[in-house]
């Protein structure tokens, strides 16, 4: 299945997207992880990256767009993926369908995690807290057995700097201006099923399992 996960930063995505791949056997492609990955090793471009990013800025589209076309070309990609965070712009999702026609592909399903209101995201970012091997808590709602280390791999959790009061406003602006049109996009291309993320992190993973599953069996 090609599953692109969609909605506003702190909707859950990762959350999701981290169940899905396992439970599916697909990759998880976070391009937002792609990016902090080479701002970690200083490459050229997490260099060029970490700027846009520490202001809660998308980094431009020409940037993005070369990332994925790699990424998909690989081949743990041959039998689904799972995209978390792009397309997050017009010229993003124009380009997506481009590269996908050319590796005969296409989209199964985008799915809207849809989390009103902002006063929520906000709450989610703030406390959400991140260890370098990848896992992502929640000082609340998903918390670390040990407080301030990771379950997984004992290591001390980290508050992204882009999840502080300043960067999350603005990162909720550029997704209300920048991205969330995408939504009629997608729903013009009939690929578009939205899921309540309000509800808890077990609900939302079972009722998308649900609307995977019915797709498989060609139910939805
Ligand atoms: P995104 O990838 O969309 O930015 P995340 O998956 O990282 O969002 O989730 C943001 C924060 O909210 C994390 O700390 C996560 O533990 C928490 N979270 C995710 N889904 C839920 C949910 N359904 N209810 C409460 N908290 C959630
Ligand atoms: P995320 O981890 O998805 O919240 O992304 C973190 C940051 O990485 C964003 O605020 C952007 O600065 C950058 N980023 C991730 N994905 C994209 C994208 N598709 N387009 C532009 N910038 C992105």
């Amino acid at each position: 299945m090609n599953i692109v996960l969609f909605g506003p930063p702190g909707s859950g995505k990762g959350t999701q997207a981290k169940m899905l791949a396992e439970k599916y056997s697909i990759p998880h492609i976070s391009t937002g992880d792609i990016l902090r990955d080479n701002l970690k090793r200083e490459t050229k471009l997490g260099l060029e990256a970490k700027s846009y990013m520490d202001k809660g800025e998308l980094v431009p589209d020409d940037v993005l767009i070369g990332i994925i076309k790699d990424r998909l070309s690989q081949s743990d990609c041959a039998s689904g993926f799972l995209l978390d965070g792009y397309p997050r712009t017009l010229p993003q999702a124009d380009a997506l369908s481009t590269i996908l026609n050319e590796i005969g592909k296409k989209l199964d399903i985008v799915l809207n995690i849809d989390v009103p209101p902002d006063d929520e995201l906000i709450k989610r970012l703030a406390g959400r807290r991140m260890c370098a091997c990848g896992a992502s808590y929640h000082v609340l709602f998903n918390p670390p057995e040990q407080e301030g280390l990771c379950n997984l791999c004992g290591n001390k959790l980290y508050h992204r700097d882009d999840d502080k009061e300043e960067a999350i406003i603005n990162r909720l602006d550029v997704y209300k201006h920048q991205t969330q049109p995408l939504i009629n996009y997608y729903t013009k291309e009939g690929v578009m099923l939205t899921v309540n993320g309000a509800a808890g992190i077990s609900e939302v993973f079972d009722e998308i399992c649900r609307l995977l599953d019915d797709l498989k069996t060609g139910d939805s």
